[in-house]
C-alpha cells in the first residue's frame, strides 16, 4: 500500500468525523484509524490529537496535557516518562559542561508539576 493510499484514508477518516450525520460505527472506525496513523491535526480531532505522537489518543487517560495534548495512559507512564526525560536532560547538561541538575527520580505523580514532553505546567 502506497503513501497516497494512506493519505487518502486519512482524508476519508477526517471527513467521516467531521460529518455528524455519518453512521456512528463508521465514525468510530474513523476515530480508531486516526488513533493508529500519524496525521496532521484537524478540527475533527477535537481534544484527542496528541502533538507529540501525531495520533488521536482515544483511551481513558490518567492525565492529559493541556498544551501538547499527550494523554498519559497511567500514572506509571507519566512517572517513567518524566524520569527518563529529566535523566537525559541531566546527562546533556553534564556533556555540555553545565552544572548538573542532580535530578533525583520521583516515584509519585504528585511530585511532577509539568509535562515532560512539552514542559507545560499541569
Ligand atoms: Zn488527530
Ligand atoms: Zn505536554
Ligand atoms: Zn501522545
Amino acid at each position: 500500500m502506497g503513501l497516497n493510499d494512506e493519505a487518502e484514508k486519512i482524508r476519508y477518516a477526517r471527513g467521516l468525523l467531521a460529518d455528524e450525520e455519518a453512521a456512528p460505527d463508521h465514525r468510530q472506525a474513523a476515530r480508531e484509524f486516526l488513533s493508529a496513523h500519524r496525521h496532521e491535526p484537524s478540527r475533527a480531532c477535537d481534544n484527542l490529537h496528541c502533538y507529540v505522537h501525531h495520533v488521536d489518543e482515544l483511551f481513558d487517560a490518567f492525565r492529559v496535557c493541556f498544551e501538547c495534548k499527550h494523554a498519559y495512559r497511567t500514572e506509571r507512564e507519566l512517572i517513567d516518562t518524566f524520569n527518563a526525560v529529566m535523566t537525559q536532560a541531566d546527562a546533556e547538561a553534564a556533556a555540555n559542561g553545565w552544572a548538573p541538575l542532580e535530578f533525583v527520580p520521583v516515584d509519585d505523580a504528585e511530585q511532577i508539576f509539568f509535562c515532560p514532553f512539552c514542559t507545560h505546567d499541569f
